[in-house]
């Protein structure tokens, strides 16, 4: 069930409901996933940015993040249910991995931003495993980073490197992962860390 707004197909389900019936049991079935958290900028830079807008439609699941695309869809006549904002959405993925004992890889970030993620998932959520970090302001195309994911065989990647950067990161790299729930999630490491 989707609403499409200016190409992207947005999921029509309360966050509760995409937690519980989508983004968990593939957790549990370690089915491969990338989610997308797309805001009104997204949404205008995937209508500028050709190759943007098809890694963003390469995502199995694009949420609302934002007043704006709600409004948007109001106006169409085809309401959405609710905002699922990214940072609330890792939090949530976080708890279950927390309770599950899942990985999780942590990229993105300025260095010091990162490092600090790291120590509030340890204090917050420790039944986490970390399964690895790194910040975001180096080539994050270098093999050495993409291989880091690859070895480490992550349950979760979050991905913070801003628009479009994140996006096309995971779209990218994607098929070279076999397992791993990937999500975009903008500046929350930053609110994460303090
Ligand atoms: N970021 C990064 N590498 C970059 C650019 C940004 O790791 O080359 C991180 C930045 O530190 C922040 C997050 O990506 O934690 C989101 O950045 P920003 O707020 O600039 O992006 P936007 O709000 O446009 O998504």
């Amino acid at each position: 069930d989707t609403v499409t707004i200016m190409d992207i197909p947005f999921m029509n389900l309360t966050k509760k409901d995409f937690l519980y019936y989508h983004l968990f049991p593939r957790l549990n079935r370690q089915q491969k996933c990338f989610v997308v958290t797309a805001n009104p900028e997204i949404v205008m830079r995937a209508r500028e940015d050709k190759s943007y807008k098809e890694a963003i439609q390469s995502a199995d699941y694009v949420v609302p993040d934002g007043a704006g695309i709600l409004k948007a869809a109001k106006y169409k006549k085809t309401p959405l249910q609710e905002r699922i904002p990214g940072y609330d959405l890792m939090l949530d993925l976080l708890k279950f991995a927390d309770v599950q004992g899942l990985s999780c890889y942590f990229l993105g970030g300025k260095d010091y931003v990162n490092e600090k993620v790291i120590l509030e998932v340890e204090k917050q959520f420790p039944g986490v495993k970390i399964a690895g970090h790194h910040h975001g302001y180096s080539d994050m195309d270098d093999a050495k980073i993409v291989e880091d994911v690859q070895k480490a065989e992550p349950d979760l990647v979050f991905v913070a490197l801003g628009l479009p950067r994140q996006e096309n990161w995971i779209a990218k790299h994607y098929h070279r992962f076999s397992k791993g729930l990937f999500i975009g999630i903008g500046g929350s490491f930053d609110v994460l860390a303090g």
